[in-house]
């Protein structure tokens, strides 16, 4: 069995902990004032997945030439600020060189794994140059390739990792330089049984740290971000929004699946199955604390936060059989497995069914999930209505379904919205709302400021 001794933590450092030299300084010092700290997950800096994720949309050549100008800023910003530039700025004008190549190709041939290639660049150079950070600071410090431990299916844009094989991996490759230096790797990213690079999606290095903790068997994952824990709501939508000390894995996890984008939505799982405790905090100001989530907390109250989650696409399927008819459901649900599309939400009625899909987190976006082979095969069954353009609100709590009056209050204060679907009863713990996407700030600040404030 794998085990890192003495029982060690997974310390993950998000795009602003890494966006620059002195955020990595930052996050260097954390690292070296915890000596149980042996393995260091990566994103890629700040801003840098986005602009590899434009390239690989294919772009004009002055588009391509501008984006490609400021990768290199960012990373040279960071390179001149070391002591020996040289030791590392050859493999980074490498990888750069990559970039360039690739982002080529995607104008002339686009496809799903030229995009996880090109986009697996950002970690693979905040890699590097955060291991020469903690090296020119006198640590043991190695740099680890994750594609090495984190086999994954071809799911390109928001790949499966494949459990057996990654554990077995990580106790051959990893365990081993664990013993003998602190080891930096990437998040995020993996490698299909054919070679390819993959992408857990967006956000995925969350995943990353508690996949590889889990495998690890550490002690405790750290999540470093840009604020300190995890909050009854986003404190960009509402500022008075307060921190919670202490979650129960299913509270954050609920949260986490509903658009609470300071974890992943699968972050929570592997430390649930190894009962790993998680922590997250602000790099920024580790003095500020931050939240641990773990197995119980005592008196879980019943309103526990508010989530959102954007870009949400309302489809609703309209039986072409006039007469209700039980294998409709049936017919539905097998062409969305066949597609692998990912249900959460769904009202029905005598002869229609409504779907909200989540394209949040595929690296590839929308398109991803809506393909015309799904619309193709669902239009000899039914006629299907899109809707784009909305979001889901959350209620995350306990027992909802115990508690009475909850939904009177909440469609009450949110009456001069338009909800276009409800989802409540299904699980005990959340009350789920679609509404425009433009309507979503508004209502969550108003149900936080009702519940929470
Ligand atoms: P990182 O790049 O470090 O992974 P993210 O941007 O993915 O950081 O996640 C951190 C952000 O999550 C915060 O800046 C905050 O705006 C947002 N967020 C959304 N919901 C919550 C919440 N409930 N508590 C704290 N932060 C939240
Ligand atoms: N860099 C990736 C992203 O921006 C993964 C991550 O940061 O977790 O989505
Ligand atoms: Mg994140």
């Amino acid at each position: 069995m794998t085990r890192i001794y003495p029982p060690s933590v997974v310390a993950k450092f998000g795009g602003t902990s890494v966006a620059d030299f002195d955020a990595m300084n930052r996050s260097a010092s954390i690292v070296l004032a915890d000596h149980d700290v042996r393995l260091v997950v990566l994103s890629a800096s700040a801003g840098v997945t986005n602009l590899l994720v434009e390239l690989s949309e294919g772009l004009e050549t002055h588009q391509q030439l501008d984006k490609l100008e400021t990768l290199r800023a960012i990373q040279y910003n960071i390179i001149s600020r070391l002591k020996q530039p040289s030791v590392i700025s050859t493999e980074i004008d490498n990888l750069l060189n990559n970039i360039r190549h690739l982002a080529q190709t995607a104008t002339i041939s686009p496809s799903d794994a030229l995009s996880d290639e090109l986009v697996s660049h950002g970690e693979l150079m905040s890699s590097l140059l955060f291991t020469e950070v903690l090296r020119e600071r006198h640590a043991e410090a190695g740099w680890f390739d994750a594609r090495s431990v984190m086999r994954t299916n071809s799911n390109f844009g928001c790949a499966e990792p494949e459990l057996s094989t990654l554990h077995h991996q990580v106790e051959t490759h990893l365990l081993p330089r664990l013993e003998q230096a602190i080891m930096v790797t990437q998040g995020f990213i993996g490698r299909d049984a054919a070679g390819h690079t993959t992408t857990l999606g967006r956000g995925g290095s969350d995943y990353t740290a508690t996949l590889l903790g889990e495998a690890l068997h550490a002690a405790r994952v750290d999540i470093w971000t840009d604020v300190a824990g995890i909050y009854t709501t986003d404190p960009r939508i509402a500022p008075r929004a307060k921190r919670i000390d202490h979650i129960s894995f299913s509270e954050a996890s609920n949260m986490a699946a509903y658009g609470a984008k300071v974890l992943h939505p699968a972050t929570l799982l592997p430390a649930m199955r190894k009962s790993i405790p998680v922590f997250v905090g602000s790099s920024k100001d580790i003095a500020a604390g931050g939240t641990l989530v773990h197995n119980t907390t005592d008196n879980p109250p019943r309103y526990r936060a508010l989530a959102v989650r954007r870009k949400q696409t309302l489809l609703r399927l309209h039986s072409l059989d006039t007469q209700p008819s039980c294998s409709f459901l049936a017919q539905v649900f097998t062409i969305l497995s066949h597609h692998a599309v990912t249900v959460d939400l769904v009202t029905t009625s005598e002869n229609c069914i409504a779907l909200a899909l989540d394209a949040t987190h595929a690296t590839s976006g929308e398109d991803h999930v809506l393909t015309t082979a799904l619309f193709t095969a669902l239009s000899s069954h039914c006629r299907v209505e899109v809707e784009t353009g909305l979001a889901l609100v959350t209620l995350v709590g306990n027992q909802l379904t115990q508690a009475t009056g909850v939904c009177k209050d909440v469609f009450a204060w949110l009456e001069e919205h338009t909800v276009r679907m409800i989802c409540h009863g299904a699980s005990n713990d959340n009350l789920c709302i679609l509404l425009p996407a433009d309507a979503a700030d508004s209502a969550v600040k108003t149900l936080h400021y009702r519940l929470f404030e």
